[in-house]
């Protein structure tokens, strides 16, 4: 799934639980959980092709990357932060929750496929087993061919909807 639905759908947990007794620590765990739940559901993984239309993985070095996905790619994460920090300022009493929740939230990403540095990862303790589990959960091309196209990008928009409301009203 794209970056934003990621970090919103963190912020949103952070806003669930900010009554909590340590509720970054709890937000941070349950948005982090998040990630691997979102994976589950078929999505695109850029917005303007389903993600079958495009053969490329993330293990690749950054400079075989198609431009248009690098382009991609900066962009999604360049929203991200800037709705993310603009939550934080917009409900500061529990910006920061929000913010801890939305790190948990992306961290699976952030590890496994950035370039610069998922391949050394790769090869360490911990972070090996957790590329692996975020492999093996993520929705596998042959199940989103099975799903009319468009629901992969309706279920980011849904998730993103969802998230807004949660992070404004509660
Ligand atoms: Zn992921």
């Amino acid at each position: 799934m794209l970056t934003v639905p990621h970090a919103l759908t963190g912020a949103a947990i952070g806003a669930l639980v900010k009554d909590a007794t340590v509720a970054p620590l709890i937000a941070f765990s349950v948005g982090w959980a998040s990630h691997y739940v979102l994976d589950t559901i078929p999505h695109w993984e850029r917005l303007y092709r389903p993600h079958d239309e495009i053969k490329f993985d993330t293990d690749q070095s950054a400079r075989d990357w198609p431009k248009h996905i690098f382009v991609q790619a900066v962009l999604d994460v360049l929203i991200a932060t800037g709705l993310i920090m603009w939550i934080y300022q917009s409900r500061t009493e529990v910006g920061s929750v929000m913010l801890w929740g939305a790190v948990g939230a992306v961290l699976p990403d952030l590890l496994d496929n950035v370039p610069f540095w998922n391949r050394t990862l790769r090869r360490l303790p911990f972070f090996s087993q957790e590329q692996k589990f975020h492999d093996s959960i993520h929705i596998n091309e042959e199940t989103q061919r099975q799903v009319p196209k468009i629901l992969g990008l309706l279920t980011q928009v849904a998730v993103v909807v969802i998230s807004l409301f949660i992070i404004f009203a509660a």
